[in-house]
């Protein structure tokens, strides 16, 4: 049966995108690492749509790729090698359903991005906390795919403490309508936590049902320079004994990660980009943060600060943090690692990697940074001065931070997922009896193995 006639009376010319230049964006990941053919790529505009496709997928054995914004960092949204597959993009099902005031939720289609659904959400005073580098891009139903986190999970949350209700449509074709706006439904299995985090390989998301919260007043940005990351610790520590979950971002960087990011105000071995969120104007966070940042630059926590004096002076501070990966790509990449370890092994996770590159890898640079508040860290390892990414061993680096994130009783993947780089990762640390169940997982849900083949489990022999 011929496929892609079949595809084109479904879906229309426009619908379809077939020659090798057209699908040529749609086939690279982000970071330009991985790269393979698919048959087409095709833009449904609604859930039967999807669900027909299934169907036509599943008669002719031909996998799907879900594919949102392709912002995703582990080469998740982009077709592996030797299957044919069809990439399924989401572009078209942009359309915001409902916005219910009253039991502060939004409905939004898959293929909404992140940051549309922050704009519709303040257009009615709200708020929708998830917020990254990459939320211009980045849609409703990849974040929820890959259980995104970003800037403000101190306080909020990621991707799974927004989602409410969740439409899928399943491996045979049938669409589960679970776009309920309950905050508690205890009836059995809670299914909608299956697909969050999936990665497209049990289900396909076609729409949400997103919690909102209600938007700040008052905000107050400060970046401060410190001289260690245990000084950045227990200075992040301070200010959340004082300000509790009204400290909605802290994000650390060392001095060679903001440098990739643009010029910053002031100079010091590391970095605390801070903000406290009140609810109320007159609530004053900016007297709250001044408080805090005067008495760590007495006992020498914090060596210098500056605190935003305008919307414009915090935009500044926050694009220090948010062009580092895009600075970091610009300058030739690097092996990127998304660990994360309990709050008390921060300091010793840095220290400890700086050992063991200088030791094993003596000439790499460190770009370090992420969100310490949440135990995360995004370390990378950029080639020495003058030598190329592909120079280095990127496995056996990935193995030692992975591993030593693991050893301090953290994980290898805090917050990008699996997709195909972070694969040998889940076979080296993930345990036989998680890896089995998530197997019969995926046999339950696709038993043809359709949907995203050769993402976020390893094959079988990889392990034990
Ligand atoms: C500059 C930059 C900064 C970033 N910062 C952060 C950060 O701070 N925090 C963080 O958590 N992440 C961050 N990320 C990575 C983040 O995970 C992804 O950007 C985002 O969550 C993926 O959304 P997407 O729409 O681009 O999905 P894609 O990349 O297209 O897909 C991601 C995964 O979801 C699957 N998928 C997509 N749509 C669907 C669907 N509708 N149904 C089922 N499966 C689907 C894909 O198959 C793939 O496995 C960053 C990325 C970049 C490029």
């Amino acid at each position: 049966m011929p496929f892609l006639p079949d595809l084109c009376d479904l879906l229309g010319e426009h619908g379809v995108l077939t020659s090798p230049e057209d699908r040529a964006p749609y086939e690279r990941d982000w970071r330009g690492l991985s790269n393979h053919p698919a048959m087409a790529v095709a833009f449904p505009k609604t859930a039967s749509q999807v669900s027909d496709i299934v169907k036509l997928c599943v008669a002719q054995s031909i996998a799907i790729v879900p594919q949102g914004g392709n912002t995703s960092l582990v080469a998740g949204g982009v077709p592996i090698a030797g299957t044919p597959q069809l990439i399924l993009s989401f572009n078209r099902m942009n359309t915001i359903r409902s916005l219910d005031l009253a039991a502060d939720c939004i409905i939004a289609e898959a293929g909404v991005p992140l940051a549309a659904v922050q704009n519709a959400a303040a257009d009615a005073g709200r708020l929708f906390p998830i917020s990254f580098a990459a939320d211009g891009s980045a849609q409703v139903g990849g974040a929820i795919s890959t259980n995104a986190g970003g800037v403000q999970v101190l306080s909020y949350g990621n991707m799974r403490a927004q989602v409410l209700g969740l439409e899928v449509v399943l491996a045979d074709g049938s669409i589960w309508h679970g776009l309920n706006a309950l905050p508690k439904d205890n009836t059995g299995y809670d299914l909608k936590h299956l697909f969050i985090g999936a990665e497209g390989t049990l289900g396909l998301i076609t729409a949400a049902c997103l919690r909102l919260h209600p938007a700040p007043r008052a905000i107050a940005t400060a970046l401060v320079g410190t001289g260690s990351t245990e000084n950045a610790m227990t200075l992040f520590q301070s200010v959340r004994r004082l300000a509790g979950p009204a400290l909605t971002l802290c994000e650390f960087m060392t001095a060679e990660a903001i440098a990739l990011g643009g010029t910053a105000p002031l100079k010091a071995p590391a970095y605390l980009l801070l903000e406290i969120s009140a609810l109320e104007e007159d609530a004053a966070p900016q007297a709250l943060i001044e408080r805090v940042l005067e008495k760590a630059l007495e006992d020498g926590t914090a060596l210098d600060a500056v605190i935003a004096q305008s919307a414009r002076e915090r935009e500044s501070l926050m694009a220090l943090r948010e062009n580092i990966p895009e600075g970091e790509l610009h300058a030739g990449g690097a092996v990127k690692h998304d660990i994360s370890v309990p709050l008390s092994r921060m300091a010793d996770m840095v220290a400890a990697t700086q050992t063991l590159i200088a030791q094993n890898h003596p000439g790499c640079r460190l770009n370090i940074f992420g969100h310490l508040g949440d135990g995360n860290l995004h370390i990378n390892i950029r080639p020495p001065e003058g030598r190329r990414l592909a120079d280095l061993n990127k496995p056996a680096i990935t193995d030692a931070i992975e591993s030593l994130a693991v050893s301090l009783g953290g994980s290898f993947s805090a917050e990008h997922g699996i997709g195909q780089f972070r694969l040998s990762g889940m076979a080296a640390h993930k345990s036989p009896e998680a890896l089995a169940l998530m197997r019969r997982l995926k046999t339950a849900f696709d038993p043809a193995c359709l949907f995203n083949p050769g993402k976020t489990i390893p094959p079988e022999s990889n392990h034990d």
